[in-house]
């Protein structure tokens, strides 16, 4: 799946006036971008020489920034971003009122976990434990920062939680996969290789299970196209069919599970 608020054009197509970008401003693998200073209204534009068309993309901190592809020219930057600019506005507005999840986790911090926001508390008895919500997690002390250790946790219960999720979904939908491996990614939720390798992010165990079903089950489906386009929404369709509602969810819970 791949991340990031961005709106592209082809190197070779000219700028379309208010041109909607194909499939949607927002792609599910996005909101793992760590939170940046507040965002200005600059926008910085960079030279690539891998970049084959214009993409404007903003990261959950508003920066924005814009590619210009090895041939093009900074005029031409200048006219997408301008028939860009509505849609900057807009996105940087939407991702100033995003949640966002606190830097440093103590005893009473707000911390979302299988898709509920519960408040870290202190459990009574030794060894120290902290629960959140229904399930407690041993912790060393509780001063400090416990964001690591219970991050810690998270990524161990992904672990153990989300491969055979991933075959018991492989077996249902009939599709067949390789390796599963659970990884620390940035910027997406979870990827299918060609040879057929699912990796899925560990903090899709911060998300309610429908919408680690629905990554799961779009990886899968990349299996059948390994591509975004119509015939492959239609399978996911066919097998997820609550999967807008688990990328609306994505799309307003993504940043509280960034960095
Ligand atoms: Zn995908």
């Amino acid at each position: 799946m791949p991340a990031g608020l961005q709106q592209c054009f082809d190197f070779s197509a000219p700028p379309a006036a208010g041109a909607v970008p194909p499939g949607g401003a927002v792609a599910v693998g996005d909101g793992m971008e760590p939170p940046g200073p507040p965002a200005g209204e600059a926008v910085v534009l960079r030279r690539s020489a891998k970049a084959t068309r214009y993409r404007l993309s903003v990261n959950r901190g508003g920066d924005a920034v814009l590619t210009i592809p090895v041939r093009g020219s900074e005029r031409r930057a200048r006219q997408f971003l301008e028939s860009q600019r509505a849609w900057l506005t807009r996105t940087r507005h939407r991702l100033a009122q995003l949640p966002r999840s606190a830097a440093v986790w103590a005893v009473g911090t707000r911390v979302l976990f299988r898709g509920e926001w519960s408040a870290i508390e202190r459990a009574a008895g030794t060894p120290p434990h902290v629960r959140l919500g229904e399930t407690s997690f041993r912790v060393r002390r509780f001063e400090g920062d416990l964001r690591p250790t219970l991050e810690a946790h998270f990524r161990r219960r992904a672990r153990i939680e989300l491969p055979p999720r991933t075959w018991e979904l492989a077996a249902v939908t009939g599709v067949e996969v390789g390796e599963v491996s659970v990884r620390n990614q940035r910027t997406r939720w979870g990827s299918c290789s060609a040879n057929g390798t699912i990796s899925l992010n560990w903090r899709l165990v911060q998300a309610p299970s429908f919408v680690a079903d629905y990554i799961i089950l779009h990886e899968l489906m990349h299996r059948r196209e390994m591509n975004h386009s119509e015939r492959f929404w239609t399978h996911v369709d066919a097998v997820c069919p609550q999967w807008r509602e688990a990328e609306h969810w994505l799309k307003h819970h993504g940043s509280a599970l960034g960095l």
